[in-house]
């Protein structure tokens, strides 16, 4: 017993200095795998930033194939309620073979054809509208300033196609959800602050429509001396969740409506405008972007005067056609490539010159109804579209001729 107790005494007593021992060399062993770990990870973030800027590049590379300025046409269902007038036979046909195709039939037998960048006929989706979009909205994170425009005539779908309804949103909410997706993907490389404003611009007067009173707003040169613009007062609300902006949308849909009382279809009389703004922080490098995302309900384009209106109408209609007219120079010119950009000629080019000159990307999505009573609104608005189109744009672009026709509607 004696010897026994002996010997477990002295094992007992060795004992810590084992444990300790295999302790050191357990330590040892778990920091060399640790380290060759973080080694193998900062390879792999570091391969990942290549991917992500490759990635990027590729993604840029894609929208300037494709053109910086995009005209496309959506043509809107014949819905059951427009089956109760007259004229209601279909004159605007899509061609399944051609996606950029479009004809209208003129009457006699004549059909007149035209060629945008993309053409949706009146099936289309809101989601394959916006599939069209997506890159786009993309290149607003990553720092490049995009317009969306919705053009045409009232009642033929502008709306539907930017704010869309409750079960089938439209391009709002959809870039929208995109962006805050798109931002939660990269959060571990960069952080971004998004702000919102809305605006309406009616008879050429700026109305804040996240204001409680539609607080009328003027353009002014930014006094800072970069030369940029912007508007003294204008609400600029953060928003951190895709919930909180439908809020925001919501109130800015109804202060629309609500200004709009004393004048009758006041909404289909201005153009409506949801700019978000996009600030990004690089975590590694501290670099900063700048991204904006305009999107643009624009005034029906129908062309009023032709109904006789009078008086304060006709002034409307008169501001509208200006304006709508001056959208058009612009692009043409920037779609153009040409020095000088008339972007002093209206309120809404002025208002969103930083987003709409040389480097930016602008999508213009033309409205038309297929309808025959309304073949001559139709032919305007595609001809609204072909003249932006037309114009030579870059390497990939489509070189399109076509004889004659007039500028502009008359
Ligand atoms: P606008 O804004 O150009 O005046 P709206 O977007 O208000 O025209 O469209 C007029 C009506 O047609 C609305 O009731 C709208 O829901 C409907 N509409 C427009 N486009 C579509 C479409 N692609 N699919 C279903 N309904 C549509
Ligand atoms: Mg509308």
């Amino acid at each position: 017993m004696k010897t026994d107790y002996a010997s477990l005494r002295s094992q007992v007593r060795n004992f810590s200095d084992f444990y300790g021992a295999a302790i050191t060399d357990a330590k040892k062993q778990i920091s060399a795998a640790m380290r060759e770990m973080s080694e193998a990870n900062k390879d792999l973030l570091e391969k990942y930033r290549k991917e992500v800027a490759l990635r990027r590049k590729y993604h840029e590379q894609l929208v300037e194939l494709k053109g910086n300025i995009r005209v496309l046409c959506r043509v809107k269902p014949v819905l059951k309620e427009d089956q109760h007038e007259e004229g209601q036979s279909v004159v605007v046909t899509t061609d399944p073979n051609n996606e950029s195709a479009l004809s209208v039939l003129k009457g006699q037998g004549r059909s007149h054809n035209f060629e945008l960048d993309r053409v949706f006929h009146p099936q289309a989706t809101q989601e394959e509208v916006f599939q069209e979009i997506e890159p786009l909205v993309t290149s607003c994170i990553d720092g490049y300033h995009v317009c969306i425009f919705a053009y045409g005539q009232t009642g033929s779908g502008k709306t539907y196609t930017m704010e869309g309804s409750t079960e089938n949103p439209g391009i709002n909410q959809r870039a929208l959800k995109h962006l805050f997706s798109e931002i939660e993907d990269r959060k571990d490389m960069w952080m971004y602050t998004v702000t919102v404003s809305s605006v309406e611009i009616y008879n050429e007067v700026l109305r804040d429509l996240l204001s409680k009173d539609g607080e009328k707003l003027d353009i002014k040169i930014n006094p800072d001396g970069t030369g940029q613009l912007h508007v003294p007062g204008l609400r600029l609300i953060e928003v951190k969740s895709f919930q909180h902006i439908k809020k925001l949308l919501a109130q800015a849909r109804r202060n629309r409506i609500t200004f709009g009382t004393q004048m009758n279809q006041h909404s289909s009389r201005s153009h409506a405008l949801l700019m978000i703004t996009v600030l990004g922080t690089d975590l590694a490098s501290g670099a900063k972007t700048t991204g904006k995302l305009n999107l643009v309900d624009l005034a029906g384009s129908e062309r009023v005067w032709k109904s006789g209106a009078e008086g304060e109408r006709l002034k409307e209609a008169q501001n509208i056609n200006r304006s709508l007219l001056a959208l058009g120079d612009v692009i043409q010119a920037l779609r153009g490539k040409e020095k000088h950009i008339p972007f002093r000629n209206s309120r809404l080019t002025y208002l969103l010159q930083d987003s709409l000159g040389k480097g930016n990307k602008t999508a213009m999505v033309v409205q038309v109804s297929a309808l025959e009573r309304n073949v001559g609104e139709t032919m305007c608005s595609l001809k609204f579209a072909e003249r932006v189109c037309k114009v030579e744009l870059g390497p990939a672009a489509r070189k399109i001729q076509r004889g004659g026709g007039s500028h502009q509607c008359d």
